[in-house]
């Protein structure tokens, strides 16, 4: 049942709710295509993006989504919203997923490998800093994440990290020639799209909240965002 579904995710909706709070933004959840109409930026949560695929569909917000992002209004998306932005997603269970699209990169939705290898990582982020201020690092959360393989030459890369970062690595889902020195992307921007792999609302630091609010008004919509709620965060 997708409202059970919703409600038993309410606890990390409300910590994203509470960071635009923390900013003075009030943040609305989008359930339907509609609602879309009505704001002016949107943040697309983390969650499972194979379920978050099969409620867009069955709220038949993909239409709405792909819209949204080609009138060039600010799109953030987390983690699972990361691989939903994607132009192309590969990796477990990617075959036949349906995505948003815009974001010109190739992502592998379980590069980190699964729930058990989760971790945290003091992510260099160089560019953030520089306009928010603060620590040159980020402490970064990074639950059954994702990594961008591969950009487009519109894609400004953020922050990336050692692929050995996450020490308990799955050799399976690193897809072959990976070494230990090489690096992943894990955040990246492309004109009104940013996109993470990691999970900020789950940390106090709230920059790169602030850094997506720039955005909002640089396009000037005014800092109103909202939460395009799809799965569970
Ligand atoms: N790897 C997950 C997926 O494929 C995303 C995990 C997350 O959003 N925390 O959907």
């Amino acid at each position: 049942d997708h409202l059970n579904f919703y409600h038993l995710n309410l606890r990390r909706l409300n910590l994203r709710l509470q960071s635009l709070r923390r900013l003075g933004v009030k943040g609305v959840q989008i359930r339907k295509p509609d609602q879309l109409q009505s704001v002016t930026s949107l943040i697309i949560p983390g969650g499972e993006s194979t379920t978050m695929a099969k409620l867009a569909e069955y709220h038949n917000l993909f239409p709405a989504l792909r819209e949204f992002v080609k009138m060039g209004k600010p799109v953030w998306g987390t983690c699972a919203g990361l691989i939903f932005l994607a132009n192309k997603a590969t990796g477990q269970k990617s075959g036949g997923q349906e995505l948003i699209g815009g974001l010109d990169c190739t992502v592998h939705r379980n590069f980190f490998g699964s729930q058990i290898q989760s971790f945290e990582a003091e992510l260099p982020i160089p560019q953030i800093a520089d306009k928010e201020g603060g620590p040159p690092t980020f402490r970064a959360v990074f639950i059954r994440a994702p990594a961008i393989l591969e950009v487009g030459p519109e894609v400004v890369v953020l922050a990336d990290i050692p692929v050995s970062s996450s020490k308990t690595v799955n050799p399976e889902s690193t897809e072959g020639s990976t070494s230990s020195e090489e690096k992943v992307i894990v955040a990246v921007k492309q004109g009104n799209l940013l996109a993470t792999a990691f999970h900020p609302e789950l940390t106090a630091d709230t920059r790169w909240h602030s850094y997506f609010l720039k955005m909002v008004d640089e396009v000037g919509e005014g800092a109103s965002s909202s939460i395009c709620a799809v799965g569970q965060e």
